[in-house]
Order: structure tokens, then C-alpha cells, then sequence
């Protein structure tokens, strides 16, 4: 059995004394939360810091809607956001995605914060954040600051992040005739998707005023397929629409080959998926506008 390397642990009881913390211990702490991509990195020696910090006593598991947007705490589990009557209401592809997130054992445990963290290309919950506009709070010694999903990640596995900072919260913008899907091909239940994708739509008297669409697993990192995006804004909803943003975002994707296929099978994927999660997103869209 592999065990990690040595590690020293602290428990933090606040924001503030984890953000201390990460400064006091230095680029070899790590914040802790559901541990479910950090211990088996860990066991595999793949990360080793020398000091870890648990944050899961921190009250920071919250899904609230406010005026104009739903903001989700840091370490709001997966479990949460897939029973959350908010999401289902507001954002129905955060409970698509988390009926094929893992199993209730990771989903249990694992939380939105983590998930956005680790920037895992194939992490369901990026792809749902990128197609929403989410804006992710970051906290350091300073104080807060905001950054866009769509400036969040900065290379495979590494995020705007900086040494000493911590995410306390994500904040998805409300706008009327919303709509949103996540549609995903796994090789068997629970497993990471060979390839995902998350779509969402803002519909105004039959026309798309905003969209969103988000892959997983289709690049080095979460993909926003701005070009797909571009087209949609300002027309009909059809589905030679959506089929032509899926052609975009198949272009635009970057796969890499691996055990679960090869690059035009992703690439094909991708394209399908596009269309399928806009579909359902219209549909949705439509009957909100119809309530
Ligand atoms: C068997 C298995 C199957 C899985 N299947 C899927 C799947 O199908 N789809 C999917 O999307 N995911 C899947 N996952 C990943 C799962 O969603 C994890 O919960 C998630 O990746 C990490 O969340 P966590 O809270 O466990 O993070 P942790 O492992 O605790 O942390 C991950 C990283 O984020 C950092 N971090 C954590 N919280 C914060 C914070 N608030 N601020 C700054 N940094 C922070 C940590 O320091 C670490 O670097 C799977 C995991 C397992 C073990």
C-alpha cells in the first residue's frame, strides 16, 4: 500500500488563520479540503507538502441565492450542490453533472473549492463553472479579490491562485431565460469523462442573448469555446445552430490520446456533445420563458 511522504497538520478554525497559515509554512503547505484529489496524489507521491492545513471546520458550505447571483461557499460538497433545490432551480447542469461525478463516497466528501482548485482538465464542476460566468473569490493577506472562470486556470493544473491565497467562494451571475445542461461520456459510472460538456443559454423573447460552453477533458485544461459562444449571441435558437457550434467547438478543442480513446474519437465527442447540451439548455431556456 503507498502512504505519503511525512507531513505536519493543523486544523484551522478561520479564513483569516488558514490564509496566516499558508503564509507562516510557505510554498510547501497545502490547503486540505474533501482530499479526494489531494491524499491520492499524496499516496502516490506525486505531491508532497510538508505541511497541510485542513480547512474542512471552516463555515464555508453554503449555496444562497441574492439578488443577482447564487453564491456557493468553498467547501460546499458535491453531495450539497446535487440535492440544492437553487441549482436545480437556477442551474440544472450543476445536478446533471453531479449525478455522474464519481460515486456518493467521493461526492460525500469532495467539494466545489477542491474541484475548481485542482484544475483537473477533466473536472466536471470547472466546465459547469466556465459555461455559467463564474466568478471565483480568492482571499490572501490582502483581503479579497475576484477573478473570472475565464482567467482562472493558467496551465494544466495550476490556477490564478497565488502562493498564500485562498478560495472562499463561487458566484454564478442570475440573468432571466436561463438554460443549462452538462452532458458527458464515461467509460463506466462514476469514472472521469473521456469527454464532457457544459452548456447554458440566456434566452430574451426568443432570442440567445448570452451563452456559455465548457469542455472537459478535451485539452489541457478546462476549454471555453469562445468562437461556438460567438455564434450562438443574437440568434433563434435551431438546430442547425447548435449543430454548427458543435463543428466549432470540435475544431477548437485540443484532445490529447490516452487509455480512454483517441483524438478523433474525442474530437467527434466533442461536437455531439456540444449539440446535445444545447439542445437540452434551449429547452430549458424556453421554459423558464414560459413561467
Ligand atoms: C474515484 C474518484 C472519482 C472521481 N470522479 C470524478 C468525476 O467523474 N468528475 C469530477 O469532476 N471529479 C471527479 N473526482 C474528483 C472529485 O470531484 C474531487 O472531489 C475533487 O477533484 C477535489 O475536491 P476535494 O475537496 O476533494 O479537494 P482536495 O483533494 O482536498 O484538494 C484538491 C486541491 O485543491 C486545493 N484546494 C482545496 N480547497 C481549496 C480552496 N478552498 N482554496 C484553494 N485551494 C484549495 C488543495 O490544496 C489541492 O491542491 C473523482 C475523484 C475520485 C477519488
Amino acid at each position: 500500500m503507498q502512504t505519503p511522504a511525512p507531513f505536519d497538520y493543523e486544523r484551522a478554525t478561520s479564513v483569516e488563520g488558514a490564509v496566516a497559515s499558508l503564509a507562516e509554512h510557505g510554498p510547501e503547505a497545502r490547503l486540505i479540503a474533501g482530499g479526494h484529489s489531494l491524499l491520492p496524489m499524496m499516496k502516490l507521491r506525486l505531491a508532497t507538502p510538508d505541511y497541510l492545513i485542513d480547512i474542512n471546520d471552516l463555515e464555508l458550505s453554503y449555496v444562497e441565492e441574492r439578488m443577482t447571483e447564487v453564491r456557493i461557499g468553498a467547501l460546499t460538497r458535491h453531495a450539497e450542490l446535487l440535492k440544492s433545490e437553487v441549482l436545480a432551480r437556477r442551474f440544472p447542469v450543476f445536478r446533471d453533472a453531479e449525478e455522474v461525478i464519481a460515486d456518493p463516497v467521493v461526492r460525500n466528501r469532495g467539494t466545489i473549492g477542491g474541484s475548481v482548485c485542482q484544475a483537473d482538465a477533466a473536472e466536471d464542476l470547472s466546465a459547469v463553472c466556465a459555461a455559467l460566468k463564474a466568478t471565483i473569490v480568492i482571499k490572501g493577506p490582502s483581503g479579497d479579490r475576484t477573478v473570472g472562470l475565464d482567467g482562472f486556470y493558467t496551465g494544466p493544473f495550476t490556477t490564478a491562485v497565488g502562493a498564500g491565497e485562498m478560495v472562499t467562494e463561487i458566484r454564478l451571475p442570475i440573468r432571466q431565460g436561463a438554460g443549462s445542461a452538462h452532458e458527458k461520456v464515461e467509460r463506466r459510472a462514476g469514472d472521469f469523462a473521456i469527454a464532457a460538456v457544459s452548456a447554458a443559454l440566456w434566452l430574451q423573447g426568443g432570442t440567445i442573448t448570452e451563452a456559455g460552453v465548457a469542455l472537459a477533458a478535451l485539452g489541457p485544461t478546462t476549454i471555453i469555446a469562445t468562437r461556438a459562444e460567438e455564434l450562438l449571441k443574437g440568434k433563434a435558437p435551431s438546430e442547425e445552430l447548435f449543430a454548427r457550434a458543435g463543428e466549432l467547438a470540435a475544431a477548437d478543442c485540443n484532445p490529447i490520446p490516452d487509455g480512454r480513446g483517441p483524438v478523433d474519437y474525442k474530437r467527434h465527442l466533442a461536437g455531439v456533445l456540444t449539440t446535445r447540451a444545447l439542445r437540452r439548455a434551449a429547452a430549458r431556456a424556453l421554459q423558464q420563458e414560459v413561467h
